[in-house]
């Protein structure tokens, strides 16, 4: 019997998930962040889940995507995109600034499509794989290892967010180098993670150099970064680099746009990484040939998939750039999505980013999870989760009743609610 594996219904739950006070150079996160969960149902009735961006943009591009969905077979992957170029965006929605939920470049009408696509691709790739009782991996080609490793993801935190208002965690603060040395320590006890990565660009450079290095000498000969999110002019980050050549695997976006990364590139030695101004196709080749990267921090949720990550990997391994996994605010259904493209990377030689610890809530009915900072390559058919339909319900009511502002992320409105003076801070800031 031939199984009808056409797409019978989409479903899309906006869903409001609590995220604690973390701080970056915008601001600090709010205490709910939005994200969007796709189901796509094929006629004979397998279920396939995607998780992508939830802010009120993605969400307007999704709907009428959703539409022209159904009908399509599940397996037409390719054709994701063509549907995608069908869809108006909104051009108000693109302000061609950089784009302050993500922190991930300059905002355009083709990043939001694609943004969207990898919401519905990973469902497809989720639905097809338990229609064939494969694991997504293998429908990528296969895994290539069993487990794949990630790095503890530390941020200069408050132990609550502003008013009292959100959920309460049990990190506590961290705001200076002893503070970010006990929050690896936990995240070391709990996960087992042996790399650490510091979100920077909240405090002047000398502060979170002092906290690198305490990190260094608590943890010595671990993998350690600093991201702060092009925060530095070419100058504070040479000065950055020079400081902490010794410990650091690599630095993160210190300077903002190719130009200026080449620029700091050109004068250390320190290695390079960027989730900023690589962040499309076509922004490979200028990055590429004037050496202003070395490592490409690829995320599937803007990339546009996991096959566009197999295709960024292809590149970065032709031009011996390394490349490792970025990650924004998600829930366990991206985390798996990351493990299996992850798992069919070759040469992946640094721990992935994954803000999941920093998750409380989730709408699996099984969290995954870290076991000597590494999370197991899933080989049950899909992606290998089950959504919990009763935390989705009540995380999507969540986003129904919401009239704090939280549909939209916006750190600096999060960091106006504690200081009503606070604008964007402009770049360099140092
Ligand atoms: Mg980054």
């Amino acid at each position: 019997m031939i199984r009808d594996l056409s797409i019978a219904e989409v479903r899309l739950t906006p869903i409001l998930v609590a995220d604690p006070p973390l701080l970056n150079t915008q601001g600090i996160h709010q205490p709910y962040t939005p994200r969007l969960i796709v189901e796509v149902v094929t006629a004979d009735g397998t279920t396939g889940v995607g998780e992508t961006y939830g802010d009120a943009k993605y969400l307007e591009l999704a709907r009428p995507f959703a539409d022209r969905l159904v009908g399509h077979p599940v397996s037409d992957l390719n054709g994701l995109f063509e549907l995608a170029d069908r869809v108006t965006v909104d051009a108000s929605r693109v302000t061609g600034q950089v784009d302050v939920g993500g922190l991930r470049g300059v905002q355009t009408a083709e990043k939001l499509r694609l943004s969207v696509v990898s919401g519905f691709e990973v469902a497809c790739l989720d639905a097809l794989g338990k229609a064939l009782g494969l694991p997504v991996h293998a429908l990528l080609g296969g895994k290539v290892r069993s487990e794949v490793e990630y790095s503890a993801y530390l941020f200069y935190k408050w132990a609550e967010h502003p008013n009292g208002n959100g959920e309460k965690d049990d990190w506590g603060a961290a705001l200076d180098p002893a503070g970010i040395v006990e929050q690896a320590r936990t995240f070391k006890d709990r996960y087992g993670f042996t790399s650490f990565k510091l979100k920077g660009g909240v405090f002047p450079p000398d502060e979170e150099i002092a906290a690198i290095r305490a990190l260094a000498a608590a943890f010595p000969g671990h993998p350690l970064r600093l991201d702060p999110n092009g925060a530095w002019s070419v100058e504070t980050s040479l000065k950055v680099a020079e400081e902490l050549r010794d410990v650091l695997e690599y630095l993160e976006d210190p300077a903002l746009g190719t130009p200026a990364m080449a620029e700091v590139a050109a004068r250390t030695g320190v290695p390079l990484a960027t989730n900023m101004c690589v962040t499309t196709f076509a922004e490979v080749q200028e990055a590429f040939t004037t050496g202003a990267v070395q490592v490409v921090l690829s995320d599937h949720h803007y990339w546009g998939g996991l096959r566009n990550t197999q295709r960024l990997a292809a590149i970065c391994r032709t031009f011996g750039v390394g490349v490792s996994m970025h990650s924004n605010t998600h829930l366990g259904i991206s985390l798996a999505a990351m493990t299996h493209v992850a798992s069919t990377v070759p040469g992946l030689h640094h721990a992935c980013d994954s803000h999941y610890p920093w998750q409380s809530e989730d709408v699996l009915t099984e969290r995954p999870t870290f076991t000597d900072g590494k999370v197991t390559v899933s080989d049950a058919p899909g992606l290998g989760v089950e959504l919990d339909r009763e935390r989705l319900a009540a995380l999507h009511r969540r986003w129904l009743d919401d009239d704090g502002g939280f549909r939209d992320r916006d750190d600096a409105a999060a960091m106006r609610t504690a200081d009503s003076d606070w604008v964007t801070p402009s770049t360099p800031r140092w």
